[in-house]
């Protein structure tokens, strides 16, 4: 066994050596030592340290809160590590991975601490080196690709807020591979960062500007209101490309570009690029320096979008939306049981416009808007308030509202949902349901499943609309907990002419009752089609034969005189009663 002296010494020389930075402090966090790797790390000598509070050290970066923090978990285990920005004596901040532990006395009481540093500073730089390697061109130093479709897809998410549009321009110079030739790549490289240093001074902040490789740019503009305020920036570009090179010789290039413009074209970063590419190919073959739309119809297409949304958010805004509400009744009692609530348009100029007409589903780009969603929310949030004025415990109703896909797949629907339920707690004795359409909600099984569960689970069911004019397989029936199918019209219409629509209609009735499901036929206009459904065991039913979608002012009445027709019972084939 050495003697203590000998160890000591080793523990020293340890000390002395170790290629971390070392500090002792006492109980009250007064510095009693340190080794000479501290100073290596922090620049402050033995002497300057001893005597102090390490905390001469802070950088100023971390909170009070994160010092608090540490001192608990040092009390509550003894022990803490972590990162901390230090400050070094010359000013510098230094990254330090510090773990720090209490030492105790022979009575167990905490008399010092020693902290173990090591300097992070120089692994930190790698590593944003890496990332900047990862994402931005190393010439240019510009966003590359990888970065670039990331920034497209913020993008886009922005302007579906702002119903405005992102134009994706591929530009690619023209005269570049001569001068390339002529003056050899150094030069070509000069070049190219000459171009690269216009063209994001011509773009506004919030812009990006990419390079693709080569000669190849993307410029990314979005919140763009229309196509002029685009070409201007356009033209402004191609002006600025055009100008002498200092790199060579005064010598001159000039850029194609090629446009394409979301919401107008898809959403997807890939797609976007190859077309814009594509169209700058034909600006190519168009003759030089000039700039060519992806799609000439998208100019009119993005003026039409953003009127588009403009005149349907201010009718939206302005209360020249109206619910109708559609009865549907229980085939088998014959007693109304819910309403449907769908959307009508009051245009100050055109009168009644019926949902097919404006609903963002049938404009190119609408969908992709926020308004699809305000539009839903609206939609259901005007029904829960009719609806509680007609509800009575003796008659619960079922009230359907309608939603699209882009509202069914917004993150925060299951909450705004929520917070509407609240709003409206007379609504919670009534059934709040929602129709999703049949292709709507196979889009991305797994998510719709999820967010049906979540809505069941606040007491509101789902319906499949227009069920048998998408897959309507059985193994997506079994996945998806809707509670209700709706059997499309265009089954119910045929069904007693055409045989395969009335096979359609029979299975589809088997289909939900093997899953526990319950039926709704649509479009009912006969006594006769009442009869079939009846004798296929369909469970309930709406369409004009019962009633048309009627005014909300006109839903207590109807509910309160409404008498099913002897005859559907009787199993005569009359036309029903129109209502
Ligand atoms: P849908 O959900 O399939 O609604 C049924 C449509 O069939 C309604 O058209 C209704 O008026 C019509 N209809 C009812 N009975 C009969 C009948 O016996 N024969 C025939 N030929 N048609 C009948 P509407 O009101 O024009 O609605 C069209 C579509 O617009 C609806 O189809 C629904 O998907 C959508 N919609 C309506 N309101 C909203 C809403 O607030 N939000 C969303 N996202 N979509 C809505
Ligand atoms: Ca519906």
């Amino acid at each position: 066994m050495p003697d203590t002296v000998e160890r000591l010494r080793w523990v020293a020389e340890a000390f002395a050596n170790s290629h971390n930075g070392l500090l002792i402090t006492d109980r009250d966090g007064i510095v009693v030592d340190v080794n000479p790797t501290f100073t290596a790390i922090t620049g402050y000598t033995r002497d300057e340290i001893v005597g102090n509070n390490p905390r001469i050290l802070h950088s100023g970066l971390h909170d009070a809160a994160f010092y608090a923090d540490m001192w608990a978990t040092l009390d509550k285990e003894g022990a803490w590590q972590g990162e901390i920005y230090n400050r070094h004596k010359n000013g510098e901040i230094v990254v330090e991975l510090i773990a720090i532990h209490a030492v105790h006395d022979a009575h167990g009481q905490v008399s010092h601490y020693i902290g173990n540093f090591s300097n992070l500073t120089r692994f930190k730089r790698y590593q944003s080196q890496l990332e900047q390697m990862a994402h931005y061109d190393a010439l240019t130093q510009l966003p590359n690709r990888v970065l670039l479709a990331d920034r497209i897809r913020q993008a886009i998410a922005w302007v579906q807020r702002q119903g405005t549009l992102v134009a994706v321009c591929y530009l690619d110079l023209d005269g570049f591979k001569p001068i390339n030739d002529r003056h050899g790549h150094p030069v070509g490289d000069q070049v190219l960062i000459e171009i690269a240093e216009r063209l994001r001074q011509e773009v506004r902040e919030g812009d990006t500007v990419a390079r693709m490789g080569g000669d190849e740019f993307v410029l990314l503009l979005a919140d763009m209101d229309n196509l002029a305020e685009i070409e201007t920036i356009l033209n402004r570009i191609q002006q600025s490309i055009a100008m002498p090179l200092r790199a060579a010789c005064d010598e001159t290039v000039t850029a194609s570009i090629g446009v394409t413009l979301y919401p107008i074209d898809s959403e997807d970063p890939d797609l976007l690029l190859h077309h814009a590419d594509q169209a700058m190919y034909r600006a190519k073959t168009a003759g030089r320096n000039g700039h060519y739309l992806f799609d000439p119809e998208q100019d009119q297409q993005s003026r039409d979008y953003r009127d588009g949304i403009e005149t349907l958010r201010q009718a939206l805004n302005s209360g020249q939306m109206e619910l109708y509400f559609q009865p549907i009744v229980d085939l088998r009692s014959g007693q109304p049981v819910g309403l449907e609530a769908l959307i009508r348009w009051h245009h100050p100029q055109r009168g009644l416009i019926l949902p097919d007409e404006f609903l963002p589903g049938e404009r190119p780009g609408l969908e992709n808007s926020a308004l699809a969603i305000e539009l839903d929310l609206w939609a259901i949030e005007a029904a829960l308030a009719h609806a509680a004025t007609w509800n009575t415990p003796a008659r619960p109703l079922l009230i359907s509202a309608n939603i699209s896909q882009r509202t069914l797949q917004w993150p925060q629907f299951t909450t705004q949902l929520q917070q509407l339920l609240r709003r409206y707690p007379m609504a919670a004795e009534l059934h709040l349901d929602l129709e999703v359409y049949e292709t709507t909600a196979l889009a991305d099984l797994p998510l719709t499943a999820e967010i049906i569960q979540r809505c069941q689970e606040m007491g509101v069911s789902f319906a499949l609309d227009d069920f048998g004019n998408g897959y309507s397989s059985v193994t997506y029936l079994k996945r998806l907990p809707a509670q209700m199918l709706k059997i499309a019209p265009n089954f119910v219409a045929d069904m007693l002419s055409d045989p395969n629509d009335r096979a359609v209609v029979e299975s589809i009735i088997a289909l939900a009752h093997a899953f526990g499901r319950t039926v709704v036929a649509e479009g009912v206009e006969t006594t006769a089609q009442i009869h079939a459904l009846l004798a296929h065991g369909c469970d309930l039913a709406q369409g004009y034969g019962i009633a048309a979608p009627l005014p909300a002012s006109r839903i207590a009445a109807w509910l309160k005189d409404f008498k099913a027709d002897p005859d559907w019972t009787a199993g005569d084939s009359h036309t029903a009663q129109r209502h």
